[in-house]
């Protein structure tokens, strides 16, 4: 039976979190029969919320509490309210120490979010909404926090504990078992939390850095896949200096981890530093895998780490946003595969995909912009018009300003907001900004959803020698949206004279749609 009534969740209801946590210092005791999660959370007011005095509500979901701590003191049962998805505290100190301890059963844990345990591994998945299974907090991207995790396990079933950041601590324990410490520096958001501990055998490499840094990298992987990372490495290096020449953007951890398994069940997930994929998306051998199968390993490997900028050092403020982190990663990502490839056949994958798949999801029921306006449930909204279309808007930005105004305008979004959590509005207008253009009119791509479809037709009057072209833009009814508003569209033109030359164009009137100067012509 359901007895929960599925909620609808508003981009126009968004409030600032009631109160920030700045540091998380979480300790796993992984067992066979479960793990305990001991979390300690420093918490603050939060100066830029209007709730004075608001009750302190964590997220959860399918926890055992075993205790809660108040700064140090032990809550009795009355002292706080367990509902099953949050833990509410009414009365809080403007700052405080909350100290969590979870009991959690990864090994019956089916659904694959939160912590789970499978083949005698465990491994995390927590975007969107995975950490609350872990242990209560304030679930949601623009808490962002700095993390120290503590792992302990037994040392010859989980001879690797993995987690995010650099390690800076390990030993032995009683009993056969061990620990790994880790610290991330840098503040992210709990959906970018990983731990994976299990018996792994790892393919070790470095990359230099542009500012002469020596990054260590290391490809997880189970045993018997042990001759498969090689490519999978060779494509991180390149997708980490093209960062670096295209973007200006440098890796900042000294440990950058990949864990390849067979039982993660999502493609790849970008948590900060350790980035997990399932096995198809990193390993490969001359013998078994084709060009395509190579060149999909490159892209994805390349999308997970570019999300270290645009996704993880500067996040998504709610999941309205998701577009913001994906749009743009999509954009990075088939940028780079067009520059270390064939641009011509990178485009072609692209505009098919969205011709066959995107227009198709765009003129059904489920059409929506690739901001939405409202979700029930955020794992619905994982579709390719936020992925795909995503991207060509920002692919639309980068045409309209340019590559060098373009790069401006992401040097200013990530210097902006490094360390915040933002919105698509930022972004763009990051790009005004830094270019001067006013893009008032282009921010409808974000808000209407559907293909607009062009009307072109043209005359040439011989006699004065003047060429019209007249484009008229319709954008077809969506469920929940009509009698939308025309769209900045860039076209692209140019005119051929009689001797297959290009002939110079004087543009006279041009209303909604900015013309662009040839970009190709035959001489
Ligand atoms: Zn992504």
């Amino acid at each position: 039976m359901r007895t929960e009534q599925p909620k609808t969740i508003r981009l126009s209801e968004y409030k600032v979190p009631a109160y920030l946590v700045d540091t998380v210092d979480l300790r796993f005791e992984l067992f066979d029969d479960g793990a305990r999660v001991h979390s300690t959370l420093s918490v603050r007011l939060n100066p830029e919320s209007s709730e004075v005095s608001a009750p302190l509500a964590l997220d959860g979901d399918s926890l055992k509490l075993e205790k809660v701590a108040l700064n140090g003191k032990e809550l009795a049962a009355g002292d706080y309210e367990e509902t099953g998805k949050q833990l509410v505290i009414a009365k809080v100190p403007d700052q405080f120490e909350l100290t969590v301890v979870t009991w959690l059963e990864p090994q019956n844990n089916t659904r694959l979010e939160g912590l789970y345990r499978s083949s005698g591994m465990f491994c995390t998945q927590c975007e969107a909404e995975g950490f609350r299974c872990i242990t209560y907090f304030p679930d949601r991207p623009d808490v962002m926090a700095r993390y120290r995790t503590r792992i302990e396990a037994d040392k010859s079933a989980c001879p690797v504990l993995l987690s995010n950041g650099n390690d800076v601590d390990q030993g032995d324990l009683e009993n056969g078992r061990h620990f790994v410490t880790w610290e991330d520096p840098f503040p992210k958001p709990s959906y970018l939390f990983a731990l994976v501990a299990g018996d792994l055998v790892e393919k070790q490499d470095t990359f230099t850095t542009c500012s002469g840094r020596d990054i260590d990298l290391r490809i997880f992987v189970e045993p018997r896949n042990a001759t498969k990372c090689e490519h999978a490495m060779d494509s991180l290096k390149r997708a980490m200096r093209w960062d670096e020449e295209v973007y200006g953007r440098e890796y900042d951890l000294d440990i950058f981890m990949i864990v390849a398994v067979d039982d993660f069940n999502m493609g790849a997930m970008e948590n900060k530093g350790l980035n997990i994929f399932n096995s198809s998306c990193v390993l490969a051998s001359q013998e078994t895998a084709t060009d395509l199968a190579f060149q999909r390993i490159e892209s994805i490997v390349a999308h997970e780490y570019f999300h270290n900028w645009s996704g993880n050092r500067v996040t998504c403020r709610d999941w309205f946003q998701l577009s913001l982190k994906e749009g743009f990663t999509v954009f990075r990502d088939s940028t780079f595969s067009a520059d270390v490839g064939s641009p011509t056949v990178k485009r072609i994958e692209n505009v098919t995909l969205l011709r066959t798949a995107q227009f198709a999801e765009d003129a059904g029921p489920m059409a929506h912009p690739i901001r939405p306006a409202s979700y029930m449930e955020i794992t619905n909204f994982y579709t390719l018009t936020i992925y795909e279309k995503g991207a060509e808007v920002v692919r639309m930005i980068h045409t309209l300003l340019g590559p060098e105004l373009f790069r401006k305008g992401s040097d200013l979004y990530f210097e902006r907001h490094d360390g915040q959590a933002v919105t698509t509005d930022d972004f763009v207008k990051a790009m005004e900004d830094a270019s001067g253009r006013d893009l008032t009119q282009f921010r409808l791509w974000y808000e209407q959803a559907g293909t607009p479809v062009l009307k072109v037709s043209d005359e040439y009057d011989a006699e004065q020698g003047v060429y019209r072209l007249t484009i008229q833009q319709s954008i077809p009814d969506t469920p929940g949206q009509t009698d939308k508003k025309p769209q900045h569209i860039p076209f692209a033109l140019g005119l051929l004279g009689a001797v297959v030359k290009p002939c110079r164009l004087f543009l006279k009137a041009v209303r909604m749609l900015r013309a662009r100067q040839p970009s190709a012509c035959l001489s």
